[in-house]
């Protein structure tokens, strides 16, 4: 042995190498870098089963068993790395013999750097010895194996050296890594395809270093993925008693999950926003965005149900006129004015305040706690009084409004709002454009109310129903040329203003039988004064309702036959009204009046909502001038461009003027001035009854007396 000892390694020929290799007990293998088998002693070929020539020129990985087949490519990296050694400490590995069985190896690996390029010797030594729990350990291997393949995570072994270990199919699908790219173990290259696919590579690779800084540590977080996927990352430490070997790293895809859950949320946010809005339009008036009936009533409820010592205040509130806005200007232009209304209500009270519309032009305001429900109501007033343009049209609305309020004393909802509703009408009653505060006596008048329509019937069955006449004056002749018939209501020897009882009567129909009775008076009390000259006439006020009637224009003038009246004595007063339905009946009972000679007079002229321009289309003969414009002559001196433009209209359609309301010289003189044809009112006389008809003629002719003074004085 000493001589072998000291004898030069030199010594021995190529020759002798191959007999030292091929005399080796344990199995050689020598790989290319490739992983072609370049060389291999009999030792292998005894082990594996394959002859020389079959092994040499094979890939080394058909003779490992599945799950090895990769390791001496990573070696071969590894190995390379770490130039200082180049050689692997043994490992354990399965390999396969021809005959298909499977042996387990303790393996060494060095690398080999020879003229021919980088190589790797293998040695292999069979471990036949330990062969009883081997197969326990293999079963248990596979066990773990198919478990892994079977489970839904993409399952990642990183060892403590930041090399994969093992991968299992869910995890390359998952990642969608190239099998290439997997299969050249270049780690780094793995990795940078890995963070590209990330939305935020940065926090990825932060949480990995802080992982293997801490070795022990679990952790479970989120990744994003670019093209929106999401996975949730499991990761704890590979022990192998208690000693950390590596890390793994699973990962489950939770976008479906994650979108399910979306889904699911929007769905509710959508239930609960369609539910929100079924519900806001149960209790919202659809045009106008306030509060409807249903609400108000049960804010109502629960503001009475409050503190006894807090005040409420109801407001109820309708527009005047409304009617004709949507009826002339159409429904749009009415919507318009509704929603125009509802905003200036919104802002005259705090946004606490509840404001309401209740149906039509109908609105309320529940006020909790108000200091000053009056100045709310007048302040309401005077908002609705502003102009607003619709459709280029200037509209001045107003409104009447009722302010019923409770304090100390238990009072329902109910009872409230009527009699919020007794003091708008009250107000209304009062000349509209106003706001009145309920008082007990009105409930007064209510019942007064209710019982005229009783009242009226038997007015008109029973003669109740008497007519006064008021002069007409002509200017230009100096005297007194129509009467205008004005009925009154006899009650109790009180006499009741037809402005009280017209309304009732239309309602009720019997405005037709007592528009009649007021023909029927006029002709026969007016009959001297009318003989004596063909030239007087009388007015008779004719309401919509009764123009609407069939057999109006044959009722008239067979009344006028039958009293012996000349039809062409007659005027009939129409207010502007009349003829916003587009009923062609209406103009044809006028056109069959004014066949038989009778002529149509436009009363309260002005008033209305209808332009100047209107006019020429109407079917009229004469225009009343409303005594809201004559009341605006007050010295005399002041200039009044709107009478003017109203006179030199009607002229210039050929229509005769009368000025209604005239109450002063100033007055009188001031239309003569402007060419008005014809004037009325207290200055010359009253309406009277028949019995008073001398004394309103003499009235009259003084105050024609007087007028011709002043112009002549003038
Ligand atoms: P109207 O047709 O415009 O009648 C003029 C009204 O003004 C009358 O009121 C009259 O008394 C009043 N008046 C006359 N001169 C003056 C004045 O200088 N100053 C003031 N402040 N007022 C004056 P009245 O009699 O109370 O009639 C009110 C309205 O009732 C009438 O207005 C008319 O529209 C209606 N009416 C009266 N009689 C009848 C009728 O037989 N049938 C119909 N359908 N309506 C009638
Ligand atoms: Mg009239
Ligand atoms: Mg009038």
């Amino acid at each position: 042995m000493a001589v072998h000892e000291s004898q030069e390694p030199g010594a021995f020929s190529g020759t002798d190498y191959q007999a030292i290799i091929g005399s080796l007990p344990d199995a050689l293998l020598v790989l290319a870098q490739n992983g072609t088998i370049v060389l291999v002693n009999a030792a292998a070929e005894h082990l594996f089963g394959y002859s020389r020539q079959e092994l040499v020129g094979r890939d080394h990985r058909g003779i490992l068993a599945e799950g090895y087949r990769q390791g001496f490519q990573r070696l071969f990296k590894v190995l390379g790395r770490d130039q200082e050694s180049g050689h692997s400490s043994p490992f354990e590995a399965y390999g396969v013999r021809k005959d298909g069985t499977e042996f387990r190896g303790e393996i060494a690996c060095a690398l080999l750097d020879t003229a021919a390029g980088l190589c790797m010797s293998v040695s292999v030594r069979a471990m036949h010895h330990r062969q009883e729990p081997d197969d326990g350990l293999r079963e248990a291997m596979s066990l773990l194996s198919a478990t892994l393949e079977s489970t839904a995570d993409g399952i990642l072994v990183v060892g403590t050296d930041g090399q994969i270990a093992g991968v299992n199919e869910q995890f390359v699908s998952m990642w969608g890594i190239p099998r290439e790219l997997l299969a050249t173990h270049d780690d780094e290259a793995v990795i940078s395809y890995v963070l590209g696919l990330l939305e935020d590579p940065q926090g990825f690779l932060d949480k990995v270093h802080e992982l293997y800084s801490h070795p022990l540590a679990e952790s479970n977080d989120v990744l994003k993925f670019i093209d929106g996927r999401t996975f949730e990352r499991y990761s704890r430490p590979q022990k192998v008693a208690d000693k950390v070997v590596g890390r793994v790293w699973s990962f489950r895809d939770v976008t479906p999950r994650l979108a399910a859950q979306d889904q699911a949320k929007r769905a509710m946010a959508d239930l609960a926003e369609q539910a929100a809005q079924l519900k806001a339009l149960a209790f919202q008036d659809p045009l106008t965005g306030l509060a409807n009936r249903k609400l108000f009533n049960d804010q109502l409820a629960e503001a009475l149900r409050g503190d006894r010592a807090i005040s409420v205040d109801v407001l109820l509130l309708d527009l005047d006129d409304f009617k004709e806005v949507n009826d002339i200007l159409g429904h749009h232009a009415g919507d318009e004015m509704l929603t125009e209304v509802a905003r200036r209500l919104r802002s005259c009270v705090r946004p606490d305040d509840t404001v309401a519309r209740l149906g039509g032009d109908e609105f309320v305001v529940l006020l909790t706690a108000s200091p000053e429900p009056d100045a709310v109501a007048e302040r309401i007033v005077a908002s609705l009084n502003v102009p607003m343009w619709i459709d280029r049209t200037m509209l001045r609305p107003s409104l009447s409004l009722g302010l019923a309020s409770v304090g100390s004393d238990t009072v329902a909802g109910s009872e409230l709002l009527r009699q919020a509703d007794v003091a708008m009408y009250a107000a209304k009653a009062a000349g509209k454009n106003r706001y009145m505060r309920f008082e007990p006596d009105m409930m007064t008048a209510l019942v007064q109310r209710t019982d005229m329509d009783a009242g009226l019937r038997t007015a008109v069955d029973g003669g109740q129903i008497f007519v006064h006449y008021q002069p007409v004056i002509s200017p230009r002749h100096g005297e007194v040329v129509q009467f205008e018939a004005l009925a009154r209501w006899k009650r109790d020897g009180e006499l009741i203003p037809p402005g009280q009882f017209i309304p009732t009567a239309e309602r009720s129909g019997l405005i037709s039988a007592i528009g009649l009775q007021v023909l029927r008076h006029s002709f026969t009390e007016l009959q001297p004064w009318l003989a004596a000259d063909a030239t007087r006439s009388v007015a008779v006020n004719v309401s919509g309702v009764q123009l609407k009637e069939c057999k109006f224009a044959d009722s008239v003038l067979q009344l006028a036959a039958s009293c012996g009246a000349d039809p062409r004595q007659l005027v009939l007063e129409v207010t502007e009204s009349v003829f916003f339905d587009p009923d062609a009946h209406v103009i044809l009972q006028l056109d069959l009046l004014r066949d038989a000679g009778v002529r149509v007079a436009l009363d309260d002229f002005g008033t209305g909502y209808s332009s100047l321009g209107r006019l020429q289309d109407l079917p009229v003969d004469a225009v009343k001038i409303d005594r809201s414009f004559v009341s605006m002559v007050r010295t005399g001196a002041e200039k009044l461009p709107i009478l003017n433009s109203m006179i030199n209209m009607a002229h210039s359609l050929g229509l005769t003027v009368t000025a209604e309301g005239i109450e002063t010289t100033a007055q009188a003189t001031y239309l003569t001035n402007l060419d008005c044809d014809s004037l009325q009112g207290y200055l010359f006389s009253h309406p009277e009854p028949e019995s008073g008809l001398e004394l309103a003629l003499l009235r009259s002719a003084d105050a024609i007396d007087e007028m011709r003074g002043v112009r002549l004085e003038g």
